[in-house]
């Protein structure tokens, strides 16, 4: 059986849920055929205190995104992340090394903008080099880190993104444009909404606005979610609010503790975000690019209510943009808009446009793609 290694970090919920998809796409696509496996490189193969970044990743985004700013700042110009990655090599090149005596990969997935450099040096240096590959798990904004001329492959999920990579000096040949790799519950026949609300236990014929932070249910998901109760209840709009808090267990109990003038369901992390985003009619998240993947391909208009500096900026435009939805960071102004949306015609429009921009198959199409490499 041929050994595929994806390597990725939690940092944030998205290169995960991607690796995921891609591993549950070589599943389905070729049942037996090859044994994939997903590693945290940063944690479990890079020493301390390298092995810390993705603990410390979240707090600093979500507490301090003012310094996550400035070292995006900072990593944005080239020589300075090679200077850093040169220093942090030497220290992680024996960890990393024993990711590959462990695993032995006949192919390596990159679902991470930080992987491609150490790793392309680490295979150079071990002998014959396996070949390696790049999905973007970005749409709209990109680090450098991401584009690497000596990968074989460079999946990208926009033309934004094909840009980049060429401007980082990839041949057109090797960069392939096929969509964000999504979950295979997204790839499936979608149910309609009343069977998805009664999957859930939902009442039909209500507005549900669906409300997210990510992964690590980041942001103001507790404001929002009050301003967005009273305005429902206040306009008299049959209405439910879900709020999905992800790992944010915190943001979580404080919810769930609270009074609600209208029907409220409070949620850690979910498995089955495909069913409650067949069954809302609008979703509020920060700018997560797996989250606006996996909305669009609902047909879910999306109110966009804040952004990760660097990496989720260029998201805002794409989604504004393309007509699938809306940016507003106060919660009263998300509470007016969604007042708006639960009233008006608009939705509908927008779930168009979200399904034409959604791609479903992804997963499948890369899958596809790799293996075709692999038996070149
Ligand atoms: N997610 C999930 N369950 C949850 C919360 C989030 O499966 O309870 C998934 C979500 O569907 C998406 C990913 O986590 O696939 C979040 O990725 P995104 O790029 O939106 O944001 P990140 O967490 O990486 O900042």
């Amino acid at each position: 059986m041929l050994r595929i290694l994806i390597v990725m970090s939690d940092t944030g919920g998205g290169h995960r849920a991607s690796a995921q998809a891609l591993q549950a796409a070589f599943a389905a696509r070729f049942p037996g055929r090859f044994q994939v496996e997903i590693v945290d490189l940063w944690t479990d193969y890079t020493p301390w205190p390298v092995n810390q970044m993705p603990r410390v990743y979240s707090p600093i985004v979500a507490r301090a995104s003012w310094l996550w700013k400035l070292l995006w700042l900072l990593f944005e110009r080239e020589r300075a992340l090679s200077t850093v990655l040169r220093l942090v090599y030497p220290l992680c090149r024996k960890d990393m090394a024993r990711a590959l005596q462990a695993h032995r990969p006949h192919l390596i997935i990159s679902v991470h903008p930080l992987m491609q450099q150490l790793f392309l040096w680490l295979l150079e240096r071990e002998g014959p080099p396996t070949p390696f590959v790049t999905v973007v798990t970005d749409l709209a904004s990109f680090h450098h880190g991401w584009f690497h001329p000596r990968a074989q492959r460079c999946f990208v999920a926009s033309e934004t993104a094909a840009a980049a990579a060429r401007r980082h000096g990839l041949q057109p040949a090797q960069i392939r444009l096929l969509g964000l790799p999504v979950r295979p519950d997204f790839a499936q026949t979608l149910p309609d909404r009343a069977t998805a609300r009664a999957g859930l236990g939902l009442t039909d014929g209500t507005f549900i606005a669906l409300l997210a932070g990510g992964g690590e249910g980041m942001g103001p998901v507790a404001a929002i979610a009050h301003a967005l109760a009273r305005r429902l209840a206040a306009t008299g709009t049959d209405a439910q609010l879900i709020v999905i808090c992800g790992r944010n267990d915190r943001l979580r109990r404080a919810l769930q503790r609270s009074e609600w003038p209208l029907p409220v369901q409070v949620h850690g992390f979910v498995d089955n975000m495909q069913a409650w985003m067949t069954a809302a009619d609008c979703i509020i998240t920060k700018a997560g690019p797996g989250t606006i993947a996996e909305a669009l391909i609902c047909g879910l208009p999306i109110l966009l209510s804040g952004f990760i500096p660097g990496q989720e900026e260029g998201n805002v435009p794409f989604v504004v943009e393309n007509g699938v939805g809306a940016y507003c960071e106060s919660p009263e102004g998300i509470a007016d808009i969604v007042g708006a949306w639960a009233g008006g015609g608009e939705l509908e429009r927008m779930a168009a446009c979200a399904r034409e921009l959604g791609r479903p198959h992804a997963a499948s199409d890369i899958v596809d793609e790799i293996v075709e490499l692999m038996e070149g």
